[in-house]
C-alpha cells in the first residue's frame, strides 16, 4: 500500500496547510467529473480521500506516523462509498461528510458543506414565543393568575391552514413536477456540477394552490390574538421563566405549536427584600427599647406580628421570625421573616429627660463630660 504522504504529493513534516493545498491539488486532479468513466482516476480519487482523512486529523496522523496505519477501520472500503452519479455527470456533496469544509471552499457556496439535502417541504413547528411578565413583591409570594394576549401567527381559519382558497384545487407544482426541490445545472472550473434546490415556485412542498386563500394570501397562518392563562406559583422568583407547551405560534402543514415562555420579573418592594424564602425588612427601635426590651409590632408580607425585642440588643442584630417568610418554590416549607433592628438615639431631650439621663450616667458610673472642641459631625 502506497505512503499516505506519497499519496498527497507531500512529506512527512507538512503542515495543515500544506496538506489542504495538496489535497485541493490531487482532488481537482483525479476529480470524477474531470475523469468521466476513468475507473483509474476514481480509485486514485479515493485513496486520496483516505490519506486525507487520516492526515488532516492529528490523532490519526500520529498514530499512523507510529504504527504505519491509523488504527481504525479507515484502511478498509468506505461504507457506502461515494454516489457519483455518472448519466448526470454531478456529484452529492454530502457523500463527503468529513470533507465538506474543504470542498465549500472551492465549490462554491451552493455546493453546501454539511447541510442536509432540500426535503419536500414537510411539516414545521411553529417558533417560540417570549413574553415578559411584570408582577408584585406579594404576587411573587402568594401566586396568581395573569391573563395574557398574545398576538401571534395562528393556522388561518378560512383555508384550515391549507393555503388555497376553499374550493378551488391544489395542484402539483410544474416546475418540479411535484417533487418539491430542482436540480441546477452549473459550468465551474471543475466540469459541469449539479446541486438541488428548494423549487422556488413551491417553496418545496410541491403542490400549488389554483387560488390563494384570500385570507391568508396562501401563508396558512393569520396574525391571531389568543388569551393565555398563566398559573404563577406561589414562591416564584425573579427571572424565573415558566414555559406553557404549545402557546406559541402555529406551526405549518401539519406541524406543532411552538411552545410559550413567560419570564417573570418581580418589582421590588419599599420595605421588604426577598432572599430565596427568607424576607428581610428593617426597623427602628428606640434607644430605652434596646435597652430596657419590648414588645413590637413588625410590619411582614404576612401582615403585623407581635415580637419581643429581648433587652440590651445591640444595633444592627438580626430576629428572626419563623414561618413569615416567602413559601419555597418545591417544597411546603415557608421561609422566614428577618428582622435587623437599627437602634435609634435620640437626637434631642427635654430638660426633665436631660435630668434623668445624667443621673443615670452618675449612677452606672460613665463619664459624659463633653468639653473643649467640637468640629462637627461628618
Ligand atoms: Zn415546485
Ligand atoms: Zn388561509
Amino acid at each position: 500500500m502506497e505512503d499516505l504522504y506519497t499519496t498527497l504529493g507531500i512529506n512527512k513534516g507538512a503542515t495543515e496547510s500544506e496538506i489542504k493545498k495538496a489535497y485541493r491539488k490531487k482532488a481537482q486532479e483525479f476529480h470524477p467529473d474531470k475523469n468521466p468513466d476513468n475507473k483509474d482516476a476514481e480509485k486514485k480519487f479515493k485513496a486520496v480521500q483516505e490519506a486525507y482523512e487520516t492526515i488532516s486529523d492529528p490523532q490519526k496522523r500520529a498514530n499512523y506516523d507510529r504504527f504505519g496505519s491509523t488504527g481504525s477501520s479507515q484502511s478498509g472500503p468506505q461504507g457506502g462509498g461515494f454516489g457519483f452519479n455518472g448519466a448526470q455527470g454531478g456529484f452529492n456533496p454530502n457523500d463527503f461528510g468529513g470533507f465538506a469544509d474543504i470542498f465549500e471552499s472551492f465549490f462554491g457556496e451552493n455546493m453546501g458543506g454539511r447541510q442536509e439535502q432540500p426535503q419536500k417541504a414537510g411539516p414545521m413547528r411553529g417558533n417560540d414565543i417570549q413574553v415578559q411578565v411584570d408582577i408584585k413583591f406579594e404576587e411573587a409570594i402568594f401566586g396568581t393568575d395573569k391573563y395574557l394576549e398574545i398576538s401571534k401567527p395562528e393556522t388561518c381559519q378560512k383555508c384550515t391552514g391549507k393555503g388555497n382558497e376553499p374550493g378551488t384545487a391544489i395542484k402539483k407544482c410544474g416546475q418540479c413536477n411535484g417533487q418539491g426541490q430542482v436540480r441546477v445545472t452549473r459550468q465551474t472550473i471543475l466540469g459541469k456540477m449539479s446541486s438541488v434546490h428548494l423549487c422556488p415556485s413551491c417553496q418545496g412542498t410541491g403542490e400549488i394552490p389554483e387560488k390563494l386563500c384570500s385570507e391568508c394570501r396562501g401563508q396558512m397562518r393569520t396574525k391571531q390574538t389568543e388569551e393565555v392563562t398563566v398559573k404563577i406559583p406561589k414562591g416564584i422568583e425573579d427571572g424565573t421563566s415558566i414555559k406553557i407547551k404549545e402557546k406559541g405560534s402555529a406551526g405549518i402543514r401539519g406541524g406543532k405549536h411552538g411552545d410559550l415562555y413567560v419570564h417573570v420579573r418581580v418589582f421590588a418592594h419599599k420595605n421588604f427584600l426577598r432572599d430565596g424564602a427568607n424576607i428581610h425588612s428593617e426597623e427602628n427601635i428606640h434607644v430605652l427599647q434596646a435597652i430596657l426590651g419590648a414588645n413590637v409590632k413588625v410590619e411582614t408580607v404576612h401582615g403585623k406580628v407581635d415580637l419581643k425585642i429581648p433587652a440590651g440588643i445591640q444595633s444592627g442584630t438580626e430576629l428572626s421570625i419563623k414561618g413569615k417568610g416567602a413559601p419555597s418554590i418545591r417544597s411546603d416549607k415557608m421561609g422566614d421573616h428577618i428582622l435587623r433592628v437599627n437602634v435609634k438615639i435620640p437626637e434631642k431631650l427635654n430638660k426633665k429627660e436631660r435630668e434623668l439621663f445624667e443621673a443615670l450616667a452618675k449612677e452606672s458610673k460613665v463619664n459624659v463630660k463633653a468639653e473643649g472642641f467640637f468640629d462637627g459631625i461628618f
